[in-house]
């Protein structure tokens, strides 16, 4: 459909540039449209960009509206109904602070936004008050200020570079900020979070990127895998170049409901991703952010979902769960009761089948 050669399609570039971006781009790809999707076309997309790369797009569904890859990229009605999303905020979780695309929420670690661009807008996107509006960089001023707000803290360790994508950046753009921020004493770790191997692998099969990676590893590479079907033979090389360059990959995950909220989807979700290489971190439940709030699934059955991966995965396979607090008093890891208490010397526990078992110690 976008009669690219073979060299076009595995350039990175060609992709961005050829992301589709409109309504009408959509609509001549999907069929079967719900009247709900028609009205979030029409309407959500006024409030929040749309766009794909054409890679990301191909991986879809034409024909089911349930589709998966489908729900993560054309937006419903629900998205902007104002009964839905109402007791949301844009920034719930308040990353917007003094110094702006910073975010100081742990003593040790800070969260950087080098960008507001992504190859694909996700619907279920935590930073949808900013991303694409507009698509922009920050500029050396801007950087300066948040670097020298890390140089002046010496108890930040560790900087998340992150957006929008860093790695929409051009490979010397983005090295230029590492490199500055690997030069601060006190700076011991360097975590990039990107979702380009899921929507953009193309970006890793860029020999001047890869040649960066391998010169500045171990940087942590932190991707966002939410479904099986997003695993291809693209994204595994995207991969396996990562890792040849000495850099470790982690997987976040948001649970998202009719999009992979049932321990089957995620049991095979996490499986491939471990054997890929990469290891499963955070299952994020979804934020009660405006315009998201519709994938949310309740705790309860949050709960009940990783308590069945429990045991039939792997614990390698195995991510935390997690929830982040209202107005940035950070992540809490969240886990169904294996521990029931004890009685003198008597323990109960849960196994993971259910059975109590009751375990004697001091
Ligand atoms: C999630 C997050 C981090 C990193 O938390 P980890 O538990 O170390 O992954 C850091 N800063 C902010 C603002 C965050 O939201
Ligand atoms: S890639 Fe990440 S930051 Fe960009 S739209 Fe998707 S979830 Fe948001």
């Amino acid at each position: 459909m976008f009669g690219a050669s073979k060299k076009e399609w595995n350039d990175w570039r060609w992709q961005l540039r050829n992301r589709i971006k409109t309504p009408e781009g959509l609509k001549n790809y999907f069929k079967n449209f719900t009247e709900s999707e028609l009205k979030g076309l029409e309407l959500a997309a006024k409030k929040y960009p749309i766009a794909t790369t054409p890679y990301y797009l191909l991986l879809a569904d034409p024909e089911d509206p349930s589709c998966p890859i489908r729900r993560q990229i054309v937006p419903l009605y629900e998205e902007v109904n104002p009964e839905v999303q109402k007791f949301c905020q844009p920034d719930a979780l308040k990353e917007e602070g003094e110094i702006p695309n910073l975010t100081h929420r742990y003593p040790d670690r800070v969260l950087l936004t080098v960008t507001t661009m992504c190859p694909v807008y996700c619907r279920h996107c935590m930073r949808k008050r900013k991303v694409g509006k507009p698509e922009r960089a920050i500029t050396e001023e801007e950087f300066k200020k948040a670097y020298d707000y890390i140089k002046g803290n010496p108890q930040i360790k560790e900087v998340l570079i992150s957006g929008g994508d860093p790695l929409v950046l051009n490979t010397e753009r983005l090295f230029y900020f590492v490199e500055k921020l690997k030069g601060i004493e006190h700076i011991e770790v360097i975590r990039i979070g990107t979702r380009t191997p899921v929507i953009l692998p193309q970006r890793f099969f860029d020999n001047q990127l890869l040649r960066f990676l391998e010169k500045h590893s171990p940087l942590w590479i932190v991707t966002h895998f939410n479904h099986p079907k997003e695993i291809t033979k693209e994204a595994k090389l995207a991969v396996r170049n990562i890792l040849r360059t000495g850099n470790p990959v982690l997987n976040q995950t948001v649970l998202l409901k009719g999009i992979n909220d049932d321990p089957e989807t995620l049991e095979v979700l996490f499986r491939r991703l471990i054997s890929i290489g990469i290891k499963p971190y955070y299952l994020f439940h979804c934020d009660p952010i405006e315009g998201v709030v519709h994938f949310r699934t309740s705790l309860e059955e949050g709960l009940k979902i990783v308590a069945a991966l429990r045991g039939r995965l792997s614990g390698l396979a195995q991510p935390t769960y997690a929830l982040d607090l209202p107005g940035g008093r950070g992540k809490v890891p969240l886990y169904p009761q294996y521990y029931l208490g004890r009685k003198g010397k008597k323990h109960f526990f849960r196994s993971y089948t259910g059975e109590v078992v009751i375990y004697l110690f001091g």
